[in-house]
């Protein structure tokens, strides 16, 4: 099938790789173009023109950072025209109201539209695994299943809209257990309490999360390189489930709290860097301190 794909980043690289892996024609566009390269060697088609990418796939998928990206992109004068009788498959982590609000104005130009959120990272993307959340028409979901299914398992969750509700709820669980581990992790370090104590206790006890020994490493050695999810991005999570949340009988004042500390690691200089950067703002190193 000829595919077009559209944000070839972190998680787009990956998964358009795949997509050729499974035998597809893929055609992919990226802002920055040196990031198809290793894409055009594996053999796909590059072009540095959004609105002839969306042409040449009857399936457009997008990974791309935010929704203000995706309006910028599809909908630039030169794309719209484009948008008529295609598929979009968008998979980046946006709002709800984002997510109806796009769908409402690429129906408007003829375009069908799925919103396919994802949860797994760079691994999971390169192996096939991402547990993929699809919000859209059932009938439309079950024609995108078998290219779904190349990159992950995927499950129609509902509407519109209800896929990337989902996916907030997970991101908002990533946020939490990350800076509560962070702060238990200093308190223990500070009170000069042996870090192997307190993880083979909390290894036994059903507080364990798997995430925690997966970030274990980075914050003691407070090296946030090579990133699988980036700060910045975990702080965009974050802001879109308060904004949501703000109109629902919910008290979000904990989260709040931890956009605080998400923006003090971004100002830190950690915005590029693995999300358990968010150790640096709740534990700060001797250097920093008053
Ligand atoms: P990324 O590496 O930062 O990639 C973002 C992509 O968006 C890049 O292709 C970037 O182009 C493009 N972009 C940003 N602003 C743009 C604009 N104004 N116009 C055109 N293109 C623009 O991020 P990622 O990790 O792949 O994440 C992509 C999405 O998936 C995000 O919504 C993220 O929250 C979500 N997500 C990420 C993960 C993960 O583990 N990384 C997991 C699940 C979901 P340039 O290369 O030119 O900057």
């Amino acid at each position: 099938m000829n595919i077009s794909f559209l944000g070839t980043g972190l998680m787009g690289q990956p998964l358009a790789t795949r997509l050729l892996q499974a035998g597809h024609s893929v055609t992919v566009w990226n802002r920055s173009i040196q990031k198809t390269r290793e894409l055009a060697a594996a053999g796909a088609e590059v072009t540095d023109n959004p609105a002839q990418a969306i042409a040449a796939g009857k399936v457009v998928f997008t990974m791309l950072s935010d929704a203000a990206a995706l309006r910028e992109v599809l909908l630039h004068e030169s794309a719209r025209g484009q948008l008529q009788g295609r598929s979009i498959i968008q998979m980046a982590t946006i709002g709800p109201q984002q997510s109806r609000e796009l769908a409402a104005d690429l129906h408007a130009l003829g375009a069908e539209y799925l919103e396919a959120p994802v949860l797994g990272s760079i691994p999971e993307a390169r192996n096939g695994t991402l547990l993929i959340m699809a919000g859209g028409p059932e009938a439309l979901y079950q024609r995108m299943d078998a290219l779904l299914q190349v990159l992950g398992t995927p499950r129609r969750v509902g509407e519109i809209g209800q896929a990337a509700a989902l996916k907030l709820a997970l991101n908002q669980l990533i946020a939490g257990l990350t800076s509560s581990f962070a702060l238990s992790l200093g308190f223990v370090r500070e009170q000069g309490v042996p870090v192997d104590n307190f993880m083979d206790i909390l290894r036994q006890s059903a507080l364990y999360a798997p995430t925690f020994d997966k970030k274990l490493q980075r914050m003691l050695d407070r090296d946030y390189s090579n990133p699988n999810f980036p700060t910045r991005h975990l702080l965009k999570d974050v802001r879109l489930f308060l904004e949501e949340s703000a109109t629902l009988p919910l008290d979000p004042a904990a989260l709040d709290g931890m956009r605080g500390i998400l923006e003090r690691s971004i100002s830190q200089g950690l915005a590029d860097g693995d999300y358990s950067a968010l150790y640096d703002a709740v534990h700060r190193e001797d250097k920093d301190r008053d």
